[in-house]
């Protein structure tokens, strides 16, 4: 599909360079969040707000943290290892010329991971959101036995909303027994559950079953209660059901370019 077409010139947003777009996106983004913190009585500081880059380049996430956004996601160990490294080695450029320091970041790994990736990724995320079967859990824990200097990296549960027990993640009648496995482990910190609404607009529903499944945890580890959960298009029903942490690409980065 090509790019833009001929009338482009009578959008609006043509008026707007790339990085103008880009700012306006993630202040709308940032009001409707305090908006929807406000209507849901919640505060505001407990929310981090995690930009999911994937399929943008490391260029968009320098970009965003001069803004200063810190929390970044992404779902594919290939590609978010190269743009860590890039987007580590461009700050240090700039900071050897005297630019001013911007936030480091911070790498949230959202995708399916493989057991094969745990040690990449175990290298610059500093959270793992799809923590989803017993084999991921002792990859994990295999990859953290090896360390001298052991940073615990923290984890989230993700969640099996559907009845159908061969789909990825935890479904709740087993969440009890993993997550005490997890609390277990040397070298992984809980942190909550994690989930993904299904597109069949009964977002409601499913996340009333993540923070039913929370409350769950809760009552095993009173520190495993943050919740990762919404994104682009739900992000403010996620609001009212308790979502501490929301994974936003698109509302943010604009369309991603799927290369094929
Ligand atoms: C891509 C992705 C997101 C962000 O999705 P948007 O609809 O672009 O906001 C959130 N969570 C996960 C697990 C993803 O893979």
């Amino acid at each position: 599909m090509a790019p833009h077409t001929d009338d482009d010139h009578t959008d609006d947003a043509s008026a707007m360079s790339e990085l103008e777009q880009l700012q306006s996106r993630y202040s709308a983004v940032q009001q409707r969040i305090s908006e929807a913190c406000a209507l849901h009585g919640r505060n505001r500081d407990d929310i981090t707000l995690v930009v999911v880059s994937k399929f943008h380049p490391a260029s968009l996430v320098l970009n965003l943290l001069a803004l200063g956004q810190q929390q970044f996601g992404e779902n594919k160990d290939q590609e978010a290892s190269a743009k860590a490294a890039e987007v580590a080695e461009a700050l240090a450029s700039s900071a050897l010329v005297g630019h001013q320091a911007l936030v480091l970041p911070e790498w949230h790994f959202v995708g399916q991971l493989q057991s094969n990736k745990v040690k990449s990724v175990l290298r610059y995320a500093s959270a793992i959101h799809s923590l989803d079967r017993p084999s991921l859990l002792q990859a994990l824990i295999k990859e953290q036995a090896k360390e001298t200097e052991l940073q615990p990296i923290g984890v989230f549960i993700e969640l099996n909303l559907t009845d159908d027990a061969n789909r990825g993640g935890v479904q709740s009648a087993n969440l009890e027994a993993f997550a005490t496995d997890v609390l277990a482990a040397p070298g992984l910190s809980l942190l909550g559950v994690m989930g993904v609404a299904s597109l069949d607009g009964q977002e409601q529903r499913d996340f009333g079953a993540i923070q039913s499944a929370s409350e769950q945890l809760q009552r095993l580890s009173p520190e495993a209660k943050f919740i990762s959960a919404g994104m682009s298009n739900d992000f403010e029903t996620a609001l009212g059901f308790g979502a501490t942490h929301l994974r936003i690409g698109t509302a943010i980065t604009g369309p991603r370019q799927y290369l094929t």
